[in-house]
Formats: C-alpha cells, structure tokens, sequence
C-alpha cells in the first residue's frame, strides 16, 4: 500500500486553500472508492485530507417549494432512507438502494459518489496495460479489447470507459445541480454539466479544479418527481455495477405522457439523457407500448456499439421502457 500522511479538515475554506496550493492533496470521506483506487495504485496521493468534520455539510433537506437539498456528506444509506426523498423523488431513493452493499452505503457519502471512478477493470487493473485515464497517452485497451461493460454513446477512441455511479443517472434526469465551493467562491452546476465525455483527455471525469469542494446536490422541485423509477440490470442480482440502468418519471394528464424524464447509466462516460425520446414521449399513451418504444429508440439512433457489446443497444431500449411504464404506474 502506497504511504500517505493524513489530517482532518475542521473549516471548508482552509480545506480549499490546501487543496488548491497542493497537487498532492486528496479529499477523502467515506474513502470506500479512494482507498480502492489507492491499492489498485490508481491514485497515489500523498496527502489526504478527511473532510468529514466539515459542519452543515451532512444535511438533508426537503425545501418548502418541492425540491431537495442534499449535502455532499450525507451517507447513502440516510439519502435513501429520508422520508423527504423517497416520498418527493423515488427515483433517488430507488438508485442509492440499489447500489453497492449496505455496509458501503452507509459509509459512502454522496460527493464521493458523484465523484468514484469507472469500474473499466483495465483502468483498475495493477499490471501496467495501456488505459489513458490512468496514464494519459498510452492507448486505451478496452477499445479493441474486452469491451463487453462499456459504452455505447460518446466514447472516443482515447477511452470507451461508462460512468458508474447510480445516482448520478436519476440525478441527471431530475436536472439537478452540483453546489460547489471553490478559490473564487460559489457555483452552481448543472448536472448533466458535471461529468466530461472522454475525447482526448479521458483523464478528466469530470468539471472540477483544483481547490473546489461538493458542498450539496440540489434537486428542484419537479412535477415529474412523484412518479418515478430507477432500474437497474446487471450481471448478478446484488453489489453489482449496471450494465445497463435507467432513470425515468413522469408527469401524465390522464393516461397521456405531458412530459418525460429519461436518463440510462451504463451506456456513455457520464450519465446519458435521452432528450430526443423525451420530446417524442409527449402526448404519447402510457396504454400504447409500440408509439413508447419507438420514441425512444428516437434516442438511440445515434448508438455506437463496440464489438462485444451490441446487445446494451437493445436491453438499454427495453430498460428505458420498463422504468417509463413502472414510473407511469405512480402517476
Ligand atoms: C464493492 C463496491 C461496490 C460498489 N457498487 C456500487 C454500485 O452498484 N453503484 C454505485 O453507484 N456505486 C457503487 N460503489 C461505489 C460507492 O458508491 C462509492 O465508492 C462511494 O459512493 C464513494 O463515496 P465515498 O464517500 O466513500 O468517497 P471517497 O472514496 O472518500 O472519495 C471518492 C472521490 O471523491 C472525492 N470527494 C469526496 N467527497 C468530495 C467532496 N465533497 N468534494 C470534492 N471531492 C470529493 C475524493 O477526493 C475522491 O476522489 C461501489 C463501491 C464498492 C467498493
Ligand atoms: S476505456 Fe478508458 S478507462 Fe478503460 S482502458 Fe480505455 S482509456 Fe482506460
């Protein structure tokens, strides 16, 4: 294990200033993706800082106009146990539970999510295969490689690597926004601006500098947000990465879809909105399966399979119709 030295943040704006002056510096919370990356000496930092002193930071608060406000230290197990989140956004709730093992969710905070790293096993992988995201420049081994878990939108041929993260994806469709603090003081980022698509510097997950710190996800109020579902499909039925998972709601007027929210995790380097499905599920029938299905194979026109993985094409489909239907159930 790579030796490091460690210290604990107990004032936001030193921890900033820290990260900001040092390259070497690591945030660590839960450190259940952090510690991992470090033995897979996927991350080799000499200094890491424990933010989980940092006050106001672990709320979790239902706000009096419908939306949500989620601090980036709040442990996944209390998010999705929140009677707030489960009753406004099921969505949210849904994706934590079905994430991890209860024992990580307990420990892992909702920063870090948003923040863990692809599961490519090539960029974890110790034996020194080429992958850019580990070492910028060295060729991407998945691209002609076991490519079975990666993606199926957005990829370069720089990195074909998926985002993991569950919540992330209800999050993107919910239109919820990043709250970070930084050098120059606070902003607002959109979710679906969070995450980067790989192009030619897959080492770059995501939006962030150096010094900024999550301090809060916020979800606003949504009139889709009641009638909500995330689904998840994966190799085995528990503590298992998507393959492919889907993060739909709705809001209807009778059994006619008035608008829709569509996200897929599973299929691209960062969340992956279906925006041209959802201009094309409106005024369709909840009843009519066959006009559901093809609105949304509208979004998947533009899919790019690689060789062992053109079945994600159409079990992404079929997902993305499942949680639509499950989510107009609630409505
Ligand atoms: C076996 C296993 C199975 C898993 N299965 C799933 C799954 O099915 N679905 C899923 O979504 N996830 C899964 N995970 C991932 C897990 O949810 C993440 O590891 C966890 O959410 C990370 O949170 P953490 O607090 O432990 O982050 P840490 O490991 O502490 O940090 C992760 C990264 O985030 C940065 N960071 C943390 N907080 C902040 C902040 N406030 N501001 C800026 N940067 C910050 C850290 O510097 C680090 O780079 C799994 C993990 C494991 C080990
Ligand atoms: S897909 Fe990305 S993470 Fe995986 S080997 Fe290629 S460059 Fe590395």
């Amino acid at each position: 294990m790579h030796s490091f030295a460690l210290s604990r943040a107990d004032d936001a704006a030193k921890a900033i200033a820290a990260h900001a002056q040092d390259p070497q510096l690591a945030f660590i919370a839960g450190g259940t993706d952090l510690i991992g990356l470090m033995k897979d000496r996927a991350a080799l930092p000499e200094r890491l800082l424990d933010i989980n002193g940092l006050p106001d930071m672990a709320r979790i608060e239902a706000l009096p106009d419908g939306g949500l406000r989620i601090g980036a230290l709040a442990r996944m197990s209390d998010v999705a146990a929140d009677a707030g989140v489960r009753g406004r956004f099921p969505v949210i709730a849904e994706a934590l539970l079905f994430a991890a093992s209860g024992q990580l969710r307990n420990m892992a905070s909702m920063g870090g999510n948003i923040m863990q790293r692809t599961r490519c096993a090539y960029f974890r992988d110790e034996d020194d295969l080429p992958c850019n995201k580990r070492r910028p420049g060295s060729g991407c081994s998945a691209l002609h490689g076991l490519n079975r878990n990666h993606a199926i939108f957005g990829w370069s041929d720089a990195c074909v690597a998926t985002n993991p993260s569950d919540v992330a994806v209800a999050f993107a469709a919910m239109d919820a926004n990043v709250i970070v603090r930084g050098r120059t003081g606070g902003r607002s980022i959109p979710f679906t601006n969070f995450h980067r698509l790989p192009g030619s510097t897959p080492e770059h997950d995501h939006v962030l500098d150096r010094g900024d710190l999550i301090v809060a996800i916020e979800v606003p109020a949504r009139v889709e947000g009641r009638a909500s579902h995330y689904l998840k499909v994966r190799d085995r039925e528990s503590y298992e990465f998507a393959l492919v998972s889907a993060a739909a709601a709705v809001a209807t007027d009778g059994r006619r879809i008035g608008s829709a929210r569509l996200a897929m995790g599973g299929v691209a380097h960062k969340p992956w909105r279906l925006f041209a499905a959802e201009t094309a599920l409106r005024r369709v029938s909840l009843d009519d399966s066959d006009a559901l299905k093809g609105a949304i194979a509208t979004s998947f026109a533009d899919a790019r399979p690689l060789a062992h993985n053109a079945f994600k094409v159409e079990l992404a489909e079929r997902v993305a119709l499942r949680a639509l239907q499950t989510a107009g159930a609630r409505a």
